[in-house]
């Protein structure tokens, strides 16, 4: 596939429903930049903890998230397009996966000072367009005019046993029913807190992978953007 010219992607969604796989994989197919805005919160909320800053506090959390430079760098590990992600030059990628991130990453999501400064750093690295873009409010608000906008979701059951087997990965071993429980609540905090919570935007496209590989979900997505943007797009 040839890319003439560089769309903006920008994709929602609840907690592992594939989203970040995916869309990984949707970027490097159109050879476009992946951002997966997530990581941002979770390197925030890392580096909070790591200065000693309580994570109650929104005024300091929010001048950490203003004053911090997020780079992510690309790399293809055994061919499967990845990143690792760099906050303030210190490489998190590994340390930002924990379950005590998980939680305090949505703890600090909340927060309207945290949130307006991710934002603001989003809308630069996507400024050049020929990105696709992820996280809870990126069809919402950091890209309401994007040029495509996905809600990839699966059913909890489902999101949970694929957080599982990720875990067992990174051999970290938590039950399937814990996970499901910890989803329920990110879900919760997520779709309910006042700042930015995450909605299906109007003009989304809902694509549900609770029954699809992601080979399949993917190639879903592509056929999407080659049926709508065939000016932009050459299959090949
Ligand atoms: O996507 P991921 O699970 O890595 O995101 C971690 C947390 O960061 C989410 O649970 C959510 O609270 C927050 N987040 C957000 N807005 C985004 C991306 C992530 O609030 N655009």
């Amino acid at each position: 596939m040839v890319v003439k010219k560089g769309l903006v992607i920008a994709i929602d969604g609840p907690a592992s429903s594939g989203k970040g796989t995916i869309g990984s994989l949707v970027a490097s197919r159109l050879n476009y930049k992946f951002i997966d805005t997530g990581a941002m919160y979770r390197s925030v909320a890392l580096l909070a903890l790591d200065q000693g800053i309580d994570l109650q506090n929104s005024n300091a959390v929010g001048q950490l998230a203003e004053a911090s430079e997020i780079k992510f760098v690309y790399e293809s590990i055994r061919g499967v397009p990845g990143y690792r992600v760099l906050i303030d030059g210190m490489d998190v990628s590994i340390a930002i996966r924990s379950p005590t991130i998980d939680s305090a990453a949505s703890q600090i999501a909340q927060y309207v000072a945290v949130r307006h400064a991710l934002q603001a750093k989003q809308r630069v690295l996507a400024q050049n367009g020929s990105v696709v873009m992820e996280g809870r409010d990126i069809t919402t608000v950091v890209f309401p005019n994007a040029d495509l906008k996905l809600y990839i979701t699966a059913s909890i059951h489902q999101r949970a046993r694929r957080r599982y087997e990720q875990n067992a990965k990174r051999n970290i071993h938590v039950s399937v029913k814990d996970i499901e429980e910890e989803l329920a609540k990110r879900d919760r905090m997520d779709t309910q807190r006042h700042a930015s919570p995450l909605q299906l935007a109007r003009d989304a496209i809902v694509v549900d992978t609770t029954h699809m590989t992601v080979a399949e979900a993917v190639d879903k997505i592509l056929s999407l953007i080659r049926e709508r943007f065939p000016q932009y797009v050459d299959v090949s």
